[in-house]
């Protein structure tokens, strides 16, 4: 079983490429964004804690996040191949994820990180606001985003890096194209 975590800026990709990995590989799924937000359409808890965080642009604390990933694990079992999109976030959400997977006895197999430019992310994030309804794709938080992201979730790259297992991939283009530079690098994992 291979276990990948999309990486990225917001704005890079990470949920456009999954969708077309999952068709192409069959791999199962996980973004955190995706079920943060299911939280808070459900207004549970942990959906009313997370709003606040989300909704300016900040990352949801660490706890929350790894307390989920862990139930969601459990739950899903995936056998082919995962796909982790948008976690982990931090260097501790990274920690914990080592240590969750070795407990397991499986690890992180790759990270793909998908690099884009600082004004193609803000194009996309602001064309996708238009459209999507999300509460954080306007100009103000995108920019606390991009900030957040620079600080706190970049180190990860390096976190990897000295694991041997962090891949760039440049992130513009045509979406096919994009897909081909990651399936090489997975063909390379076996
Ligand atoms: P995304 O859909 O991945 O862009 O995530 C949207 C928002 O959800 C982020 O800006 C964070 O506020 C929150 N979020 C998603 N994943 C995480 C995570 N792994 N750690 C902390 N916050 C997260």
């Amino acid at each position: 079983m291979l276990n990948l975590v999309i990486f990225g800026a917001p704005g890079s990709g990470k949920g456009t490429q999954s969708e077309v990995l999952i068709e192409q590989y069959g791999f199962d799924h996980i973004s955190t964004g995706d079920l943060l937000r299911e939280e808070i359409k459900q207004e549970s808890e942990l959906g009313k804690a997370a709003k606040s965080f989300i909704d300016a642009g900040q990352l949801v604390p660490d706890g929350l996040i790894i307390g989920m990933i862990e139930k969601v694990l459990e739950e899903r079992q995936p056998k082919r191949g995962l796909i982790l999109d948008g976690f982990p976030r931090t260097v501790a959400q990274a920690e914990a994820l080592d240590e969750l997977f070795a407990k397991h006895g499986t690890a992180v197999h790759a990270v793909l990180e998908l690099r884009v430019g600082e004004d193609e992310l803000i194009q996309r994030l602001l064309k996708r606001g238009m459209g999507s309804g999300r509460s954080d794709d306007n100009l103000e938080t995108i920019k606390k985003r991009l900030d957040v992201y620079h600080a706190q979730t970049a180190p990860i790259a390096e976190h990897y890096g000295k694991k041997g297992v962090h891949h760039a991939i440049p992130g513009s283009g045509a979406i096919s194209d994009i897909t081909a530079r990651i399936g090489e690098v997975i063909d390379t994992l076996g």
